[in-house]
């Protein structure tokens, strides 16, 4: 079991605390096997902080660096914010840079951002989760070029208090749908660990969703069921 979304400073929401040098720290005295950077890359972002793409040039020559100094097995991806009307530049993006993972990610729906409440205005919660679900479906139909699903219900971290829970059941035939398309096109749903590490109620993504997803051909849910509670370690810096 290894780290896949993790984040460096090249993220501009990451901590400053989280160098390459301080990643190298931990990850020799924890002797992690490997670990991959998927700083974030969400292209004409409606967030201006977010509105830039990371010199992934530096970013490799300094992996490479830092590479000589550890065993732990370092690899480069990025975390690809979906939008529709950025999915050439997300293509491009994937056939001209050598990533070892891609995830995808849906930050933003329909030109709106979740995390200032602005996505939620006018419609009531059923329906901005229902429009969340149907665009991370778009995205895993129009767009090959990723390996993992992260965080598929991010909505609910901004609609949700710690400690309330949602019913599942009216999202249940997008939540299929997109556990297909996942399965059908060989690509898997991301267990999220900041919640585990933040000891969060809510988990990302929730364990209903994630036990529908085993149940619908995603893996094994007794192997699950031993991982998850590995999840909890304070490995990471930022993620
Ligand atoms: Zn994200």
């Amino acid at each position: 079991m290894i780290d896949q979304h993790t984040h460096t400073v090249y993220s501009p929401d990451a901590s400053k605390e989280a160098t390459f040098e301080n990643y190298l720290t931990l990850l020799n005295q924890k002797k992690v096997k490997a670990i991959t950077f998927t700083d974030h890359l969400d292209f004409d972002c409606p967030v201006p902080l977010f509105n830039q793409v990371p010199d992934f040039i530096s970013f490799k020559r300094r992996l490479h660096k830092a590479q000589e100094s550890t065993e732990t097995l370092l690899q480069m991806g990025v975390e690809l914010g979906y939008q529709p009307h950025v999915l050439e530049a997300m293509k491009q993006l994937v056939a001209t840079h050598p990533f070892d993972t891609v995830l995808l990610s849906v930050h933003y729906i329909d030109g709106l951002d979740p995390y200032g409440g602005e996505f939620f205005k006018d419609k009531t919660l059923t329906q901005s989760y229902q429009r969340y679900f149907e665009t991370v479906l778009e995205g895993i139909k129009t767009f090959d070029g990723f390996h993992i699903l992260a965080h598929l219900d991010y909505i609910f971290r901004y609609s949700l208090e710690k400690t309330d829970a949602v019913d599942l059941t009216p999202f249940y035939p997008v939540l299929d749908a997109i556990f297909e398309a996942l399965i059908t096109k060989n690509k898997v749903l991301e267990l999220n660990t900041s919640p585990y590490r933040k000891d969060y109620q809510n988990k990302t993504p929730n364990l209903d969703i994630i036990k529908r997803y085993f149940e619908k051909g995603g893996g094994d849910l007794h192997c699950l069921m031993r991982i998850i509670p590995k999840m909890s370690g304070p490995i990471l810096i930022s993620s």
